[in-house]
């Protein structure tokens, strides 16, 4: 290193919730900024997947953003700051006086920081409205319901060292850390494997979970490779077999009466819900043998400690909240709460899907989940930030997509791309035209950025500095090298100007840690957190005191809800709304790849994640393979009622027959134009995961 090049700084990983530490190195030449390992980072202790390793690639991309657009007879042209901040301005006054402040929807990104998501959800409190929501709605707002219901706080119960060092049974359903979560799967959960841990892999497509864990050839291990949209009695079927177990022999403790007895509620209401449940009739509905299923029910409830861990396959349904209940009902009736190596731990997608929500870009909660309608919350807030929040929650995104045009007039998104990741893209797409003023906040031009008025050039993940939380609720410092572009800013920096230039106070942030001093004010659980003591280990939320070490597990005394105990709840099975007929005989289901990254904004412009996987594919069971002509390697035309793609077909048992499965990474075949944007009622969270479908031959 020559004298006067930088030290390089330590960092996080900008993709997946792991939050695996790296060091950015800055080159000598301007814009060269290279990768390097940290081999003490405590999460991942130096180990770097594919997409970390790659992850700077981006930074000083050839097609990133350099300067303000503005859009003028539908054609962008170049613009200075002042002139976007002023037409911005202008615009939200305009619409606020016009139509009120609900006309505006405000998007927040898990990409960002959390001073950052912080800062724009007070924007738009400030501006009047509760209508800002973030990308978790997509993927965990059903899983963040119920865990905040039902045991008190919408997170992993505990932490990615304890499960190591503590669980005998993972039970993973719906998630694939193989590829979703590589450091997590490789150094946390396959270490655990190979000291005995046992796996059950419940997913309707196998993938590298199911092959790092061997699962297919051991005795051991399990991959019970269910119908999509059939978890729910699955799930009934495990607890129906310990319930009955349990009657015949108390002695064995499948259920733990002592814990039911004192720490849980609702168990009367599961058992008269199984009542009647016909376990053969559900096991032929979930396409798995029954024994499967019952001996899967007895290897989590004989585990000395077993955790469940949850991913998109159980969120991103109608029924997501009660798919994820019946997960804390299977956890609760065995006392699998509570201690090191157990719980219900949803594996989170973005590096600060956590965080975002913490910090309150949601549309019925402010920072630290306090209630917009919780009258004594709100004033607590209100205190601090000097200024009436709107009492009634907002719209969440999805919804303020579904407006676009009525009761929406306005859009600010920031680092979010909904033309490519919400459901039906092709109608968010028609509604996104609609609008009357739409500003994009990226690095990129996305997909999203077609439809807007104005474009303003962000930084990327290693040019600045703030914090992250990580799936297992840690918190830790982003440190940056510095601007590439100079005619970029920070996201900190465009809400700090556009708050200030349109609010008197309250947006005159000199650097991220003033903004996170603010943040730690208004949210209880983040309270005893500094940039000091968060240092390079960061700390496990909740942390009320300077001082506290932060929790790695939760719950070891008291849930968190109203009575202190967690909830038991039985659920019944709701079908997917779309089920094959005629017209669409098969069911379409979505999931990522470990070196592609959501829409693919960042992951298809690295060189590196691109050449192992350059467009998109879809799974086809050989029997349906057979049934229509295709072979593999050849080009089909997918459709549903929403859209159509044309992708390459791979002819692969990895799937069931009359499952399709493809990804939502490329823009060319985007899988979102075919998906069912009906919600959850309570999590308004989408059914990604269930539409049907038709294949013709091209
Ligand atoms: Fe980044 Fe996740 Fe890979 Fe870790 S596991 S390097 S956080 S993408």
């Amino acid at each position: 290193m020559s004298s006067d090049q930088q030290e390089p700084v330590k960092t996080i990983c900008p993709y997946c919730g792991v939050g695996c530490g790296i060091k950015v190195q800055p080159g000598e030449e301007p814009g060269d900024v290279r990768f390097m390992p940290w081999g003490e980072a405590p999460v991942n202790e130096g180990r770097i997947c594919i997409k970390g390793g790659a992850a700077t690639e981006v930074v000083d991309h050839e097609d990133r953003l350099t300067e303000p657009r503005i859009k003028e007879d539908g054609e962008f042209r170049e613009a200075t700051w002042e002139e976007a901040y002023d037409y911005i301005v202008d615009e939200l006054e305009r619409i606020r006086e016009a139509y009120g402040p609900d006309a505006m929807g405000f998007f927040g990104s898990s990409k960002v920081m959390n001073e950052e998501n912080y800062l724009l959800q007070k924007l738009a409190r400030r501006y009047g409205t509760n209508n800002v929501d973030n990308c978790t709605r997509m993927c965990h707002a059903s899983t963040v319901w119920a865990l905040r219901t039902s045991l008190g706080a919408g997170a992993m119960t505990n932490s990615m060292r304890d499960l190591r060092e503590e669980a005998d049974v993972f039970w993973i359903q719906g998630a694939n850390p193989g590829e979703q979560h590589p450091i997590a799967n490789s150094q946390y959960f396959r270490q655990a494997v190979l000291e005995g841990a046992t796996v059950i892999q419940v997913d309707p497509h196998a993938n590298k979970t199911t092959r790092s864990f061997g699962i297919d050839d051991t005795e051991r291990h399990q991959h019970l490779q269910l119908n999509p949209g059939t978890d729910i009695p699955l799930l009934n079927i495990v607890l129906k077999t310990i319930l009955e177990h349990h009657e015949e022999h108390p002695e064995d403790g499948w259920i733990d009466e002592e814990f039911v007895e004192e720490r849980t509620e609702g168990f009367e209401d599961l058992k008269e819900t199984l009542e009647d449940f016909d376990k053969d009739a559900a096991a032929e509905e979930c396409g798995v043998p029954l024994e499967a299923i019952e001996r899967a029910a007895e290897q989590y409830a004989t585990a000395d400690n077993a955790a469940i861990f949850t991913g998109m396959g159980m969120s991103q349904h109608a029924c997501g909240v009660d798919n994820v209940q019946n997960e804390i009902n299977l956890a609760l009736i065995t006392g699998n709460l509570g201690r090191p190596g157990t719980g219900v731990n949803p594996l989170r997608g973005q590096n600060n899907v956590q965080g975002t929500c913490d910090v309150g870009a949601m549309p019925n909660v402010l920072p630290g989940y306090q209630l917009v309608d919780d009258d004594e919350a709100r004033e607590s807030v209100e205190d601090v930030w000097g200024f009436e929040i709107p009492d009634e929650p907002g719209l969440t995104n999805v919804e303020i997509s579904y407006e676009a045009g009525d009761s929406i007039k306005g859009l600010y998104v920031m680092g979010e791309n909904p033309v490519m990741s919400e459901p039906d893209a092709n109608a968010v797409a028609e509604r996104l035209a609609d609008l009357e003023f739409t500003v994009v906040q990226d690095i990129f031009h996305t997909e999203t950025a077609d439809y807007a008025d104005v474009i303003l050039p962000a930084t990327t993940w290693a040019e600045r500095g703030g914090t992250v939380t990580n799936t297992d609720r840690r918190v830790q410092r982003m440190r940056g090298v510095g601007k590439v572009h100079e005619n970029t800013r920070h996201d900190r920096e465009i809400l700090t100007e556009i708050g200030t230039r349109l609010f008197d106070e309250g947006f005159d942030f000199d650097d991220p840690e003033a903004i996170f001093e603010e943040l730690r004010q208004v949210c209880p659980s983040y309270h005893g957190m500094t940039y000091d003591l968060l240092g390079e280990e960061g700390l496990h939320w909740p942390c009320y005191e300077p001082g506290d070490e932060g929790d790695p597990f939760l719950y070891e005394d008291v849930f968190e809800t109203e009575s202190g105990l967690g909830h038991i709840e039985g659920v019944e099975h709701t079908p997917p709304a779309e089920t094959p007929d005629d017209e669409y005989p098969l069911i379409l289901t979505t999931a990522r790849l470990e070196e592609h990254y959501n829409t693919g904004t960042m992951s298809t412009r690295s060189p590196t994640l691109n050449k192992q996987t350059p467009e998109n594919f879809v799974d086809v069971h050989p029997a349906d393979a057979e049934r229509y002509g295709i072979e593999d390697g050849e080009y089909v035309r997918l459709h549903s009622r929403r859209g159509e793609i044309t992708l390459e077909a791979r002819v692969t048992d990895d799937t069931k027959e009359g499952v399709v499965w493809t990804t939502p990474h490329f823009a060319a075949a985007s899988a979102n134009k075919l998906t069912n944007h009906v919600l959850d009622e309570r999590a308004k969270i989408p059914e990604y995961k269930a539409a049907a479908a038709e294949i013709d031959v091209e």
